[in-house]
């Protein structure tokens, strides 16, 4: 540890001098209240520091002193239905010590040091161990199983391994190393935020995340350890989309960074997210979900870690051999206070006023996502699916920040105001929007869905441009000087917008479509539209074609329970027999 005295205080920004034993990104204690901030910047034998707490009060004289070591989480049980700062400090912990607002200089632990978890041991005693093998299991909750393995660094023989009730703190095992030194460990690990946990692999993603979204799975899919991107313009449905994402899309584990949205939106997430229920397990969906909130009274800085906190805990469910899904709201807040911060230390300003490494910083970031084999000896799986909002001002797509992101990301859903005006939910727009995932999921959904899945799907995205293009034309002359080929076109693409794309949250069969229905759904709607062509040739009134009984049961298809998908093939048949039934 080494002292030293601060020189100027520029809100979130403290400058001291003369402490030889700093390093970058080291935690440093500021003040009498030992408000924590971090080094990042040092000149000459000037220190700057960020401090994640409010700065007032502070002035020239005033103590820092380095702890040595680098913002860091804390990994174990306990972690999930936690709500946490951007620096992980428990919010309801410090709200149960201080209340209301956070006082400054509060030390909380992030994980319990009071709370007893049973473990039950996996390992045996005599076995040679390698960092993240698992030494035993704490079942958090009924939900989620924590798997507590040996940290990085760290190899050797089991001498010793407890089974029952310990805190986090307490040993439940000893490994004597090949050096012979013998080390203790308990269910807590610490890791360093900026540096990304360390992995066996990273593989190609090739299985997709299913959403039940039925535009995000059919058209515009994510794979399991893919990254993704949502613009939000203001009332274009973003949260209803990210709390579908966090409900029913099929990760084990959901994190959330709240990187403080403008007025109060972090507070609703706050509230609303806790309330959800997880269809999946009947419990709330808390129990599998750590949140990272930025309160309104945090300063800028803590924004900045904050994504950093989050993806380091999602990394640490995913080397258990998780599949996480990890939401950051909104990244342009966190671009935002990268960009404070570099204001303040004087650096050249790039496009807007941020700093010139944004892009790399975001890439960083995107990087950490991703499909991997994890350490350990038993090469499990894990994943990370990272989907991060932005709201660039005014809904500028040209912004910096959206630009950067878009360069890194392989999904883009793009929320359409105007959809949202229309009432079209969820609003995401089929023209702007894209997936590079959809080839590498392709053998999956040909094995595990259908084998036309692929054609189906290219089928229904051409339609829907070419909609856009006929539309260009009947704006200019008229829907009656289209030839009734074209006219086919607009109305198939109608089916494939109302019946297939517009998707209801709110109601309890619609919420959710599987994979299997969607691809019938879309079968259906195809072979309409293959059938239909074929008897507009044989001269027949696409009126009477478009009348079709069955196409207003179709209509209703998406409020039908999923238990019988044998009813498509019912409808299909029935198509086929109304169509001859009009020749
Ligand atoms: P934002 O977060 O972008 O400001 P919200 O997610 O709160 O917008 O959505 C605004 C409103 O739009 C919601 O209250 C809801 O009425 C409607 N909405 C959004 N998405 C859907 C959806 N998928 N299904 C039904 N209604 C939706």
């Amino acid at each position: 540890m080494s002292k030293s005295q601060i020189v100027k205080v520029s809100g979130p920004l403290v400058v001291a001098k003369d402490m030889p034993e700093a390093r970058m990104y080291d935690v440093v204690k500021v003040g009498k209240e030992e408000l924590i901030g971090e080094i990042v910047e040092i000149r000459g034998d000037q220190l700057s520091i960020q401090v994640y707490e409010e700065t007032g009060g502070l002035g020239p004289g005033d103590p820092v002193v380095t702890t040595g070591a680098p913002l860091s989480v804390e990994l174990g049980p306990g972690l999930l239905e936690g709500i946490y700062d951007g620096i992980q400090r428990p919010l309801e912990a410090i709200y149960n010590k201080v209340g209301d607002l956070i006082t400054r200089g509060i030390a909380v632990p992030s994980l319990d040091r009071e709370k007893k978890w049973q473990f039950v041991p996996k390992a045996k005693k005599g076995d040679q161990l390698e960092a993240g093998d698992i030494l035993g299991t704490v079942q958090e909750n009924p939900v989620i199983e924590h798997r507590i393995m040996v940290p990085y660094g760290i190899s050797g023989q089991l001498k010793e391994l407890k089974s029952g009730e310990y805190t986090v703190a307490e040993t439940i095992a000893v490994i004597k190393t090949a050096s012979g030194e013998e080390k203790e460990l308990c269910m807590m690990q610490q890791w360093p935020v900026r540096k990304r946990r360390v992995y066996k692999q990273k593989l190609a993603p090739t299985v997709p995340l299913s959403t039940g979204q039925r535009i995000i799975d059919s058209l515009f899919p994510l794979a399991k350890g893919g990254t993704a991107c949502i613009p939000g313009p203001f009332g274009s449905g973003k949260t209803v989309v990210q709390h579908q994402l966090a409900k029913w899309a099929d990760a084990d584990i959901v994190v959330y960074i709240g990187c403080g949205e403008r007025g109060n939106e972090m507070t609703d997430v706050l509230i609303e997210l806790p309330e959800i229920e997880d269809p999946h397990t009947g419990q709330p969906l808390m129990k599998r979900t750590v949140l990272i909130a930025n309160t309104s009274n945090m300063p800028v800085a803590a924004r900045e870690a904050s994504i950093y906190t989050g993806i380091t805990i999602a990394e640490y469910f995913r080397d258990m051999g998780y599949d996480v899904a990890l939401m950051a709201d909104s990244t342009s807040r966190w671009a935002e206070a990268l960009r404070e911060m570099s204001g303040r230390l004087e650096e050249m300003p790039g496009e807007e006023g941020y700093p010139a490494y944004l892009a790399t910083k975001l890439a960083d970031f995107y990087e950490r996502a991703g499909l991997v084999i994890a350490l350990g000896q038993d090469q499990r799986r894990g994943s990370i699916s990272a989907i991060g909002a932005v709201s660039p001002p005014g809904g500028d797509m040209s912004d910096p920040v959206v630009q950067a992101t878009l360069k890194v990301v392989k999904v883009f859903w793009g929320l359409d105001d105007k959809l949202a005006f229309r009432r079209h939910f969820p609003a995401i727009n089929w023209l702007t929007s894209y997936s590079l995932y959809v080839e590498n999921l392709q053998d999956y959904f040909g094995k595990e869905i259908a084998a036309d899945w692929m054609k189906l799907r290219q089928q229904a995205v051409a339609l829907l441009q070419k909609e856009a293009e006929l539309e260009e034309i009947v704006r200019l002359i008229g829907k009656d000087s289209l030839s009734p080929a074209d006219q086919l076109t607009l109305e198939t693409a109608k089916l494939i917008r109302e019946d297939f794309l517009h998707q209801n949250a709110f109601h309890k069969v619609d919420s959710y479509t599987s994979l299997q229905k969607q691809y019938h759904m879309l079968r259906f709607i195809l072979l309409a539209e293959e059938r239909f062509r074929q008897a507009l040739g044989q001269k027949i009134s696409l009126n009477k074609l478009i009348s079709l009984p069955v196409l207003e049961e179709f209509s209703k298809s998406k409020f039908m329970a999923e238990d019988d998908l044998s009813k498509f093939d019912l409808m299909e048949k029935k198509l086929l027999e109304q169509i001859e039934a009009i020749k």
